[in-house]
């Protein structure tokens, strides 16, 4: 079969050859047919990952996967050829160091215990063994693959907001209105805040937030501009809570300057370097505040996620600005890479193979 894959670093991604999976009793065979384009794959391909560090290369990933059962073996009742799923590859083992301290996204097996090989492969294949019950979850009818494939980022989310925990009538700001941080707009309009506001550097993302459900945009055009806009809106006490969702040093800077006192910061966006942040350690104890990080999602949130998403409860519509077939991973890959095509580009989906492009 045709698999799409990381052969070299940076940004060697081709379309191999590799062997089909056999289906053996207990087995599920899922043909993807949507895989949305996640930054981190953008990341892993041009400046590498521990998950290439730990399964080596080829790597072949592609974690936000919709698809259509296309066999079973036959212990197998749970699922039939022809239903609709999203496979969720990467789950906690409940059972490693992190998973029993109640850490399961610092979970040491996984990427090892992930479904291999990943979405970006003609057919994937889940095992009994893998649990079903975590990894292939029905998509319901009058849901598009388009949508379903967004269960893994919107499970991110649910845990991003989980562990912030927004309180009614609060002052919240989201630093970034790509893909992630619109998201968050999205999922905190549904919160009564005194204000959900989106901050972005481009006007092009601020016009998604507002469709998300942001109450207020922002445009950033300088950090001291951001904060003095900010004191103004919240009467000069600043934010009860700000979420960086960019992965840059800079914007982590600016969630803690945005803060008022008692205040508290999310920390969703991974940084590709580990340049220092700067935060001034009296603030930290006089005024309190607390600065939270947050990594990927344990079941509780995917259980969720896909509720929202099974009744329709988040709007994704528009948010799919570019689509690729598998055969343009690479282009796909090295799109958002070119500063001015990423800052025209939200979400991009990646179809199967054999999969026409439409939309749907
Ligand atoms: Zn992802
Ligand atoms: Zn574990």
């Amino acid at each position: 079969m045709r698999a799409g894959a990381i052969c070299g670093i940076p940004n060697d991604v081709r379309i191999l050859s590799v062997a089909a999976p056999d289906v053996g009793p207990d087995d599920v065979i899922v043909t993807p047919k949507r895989v949305g384009l996640c930054m981190t794959n953008v990341k892993m391909a041009r400046y590498g990952y521990y998950a290439i560090d730990q399964r080596g290369l080829p790597f072949i990933e592609g974690h936000e996967v919709a698809g259509e059962v296309v066999a079973v073996g036959r212990n197998v009742s749970e699922y039939r050829t022809g239903d609709r799923v999203v496979v969720y590859v990467y789950v906690p083992c409940h059972n490693c160091h992190f998973c029993r301290k109640g850490h399961p996204t610092m979970c040491e097996n996984f990427i090892l215990g992930g479904i291999y090989p990943g979405g970006w492969a003609e057919r994937v294949k889940v095992s009994r063994e893998d649990d079903f019950s975590r990894r292939l979850h029905k998509i319901a009818d009058g849901i598009s693959y388009d949508d379903a494939a967004m269960l893994e980022p919107l499970s991110c989310v649910v845990h991003s907001i989980d562990r912030a925990g927004p309180r009614l009538g609060e002052k919240v700001i989201v630093i970034g209105a790509g893909f992630m941080g619109l998201l968050h707009s999205a999922l905190l309009a549904r919160y009564p805040l005194d204000l959900n506001l989106s901050v972005d550097l481009s006007e092009f993302r601020l016009k998604y937030a507002r469709r998300a459900g942001a109450s207020h945009v922002l445009r950033n055009e300088g950090e001291d501009q951001v904060i003095e806009q900010v004191m103004e809106i919240t009467a000069g006490y600043g934010a009860d809570l700000v979420f960086e969702v960019t992965g840059s040093v800079q914007a982590y800077n600016l969630a803690v300057k945005l803060l008022g006192k008692g205040g508290r910061a999310l920390f969703f966006g991974g940084t590709p370097s580990a340049d220092p942040m700067h935060v001034n350690p009296r603030a930290l104890h006089y005024d309190m505040l607390q600065l939270i990080g947050v990594q990927s999602a344990e079941d509780q949130h995917v259980a969720r996620a896909m509720n929202l998403i099974n009744t329709g409860s988040v709007g994704f519509q528009g948010l799919i600005t570019h689509r690729f077939t598998m055969e343009q991973l690479h282009e796909a890959i090295l799109f958002p890479q070119d500063a001015d095509k990423r800052e025209q580009m939200v979400k991009a989906m990646v179809h199967g193979f054999d999969s026409e492009i439409v939309a749907g």
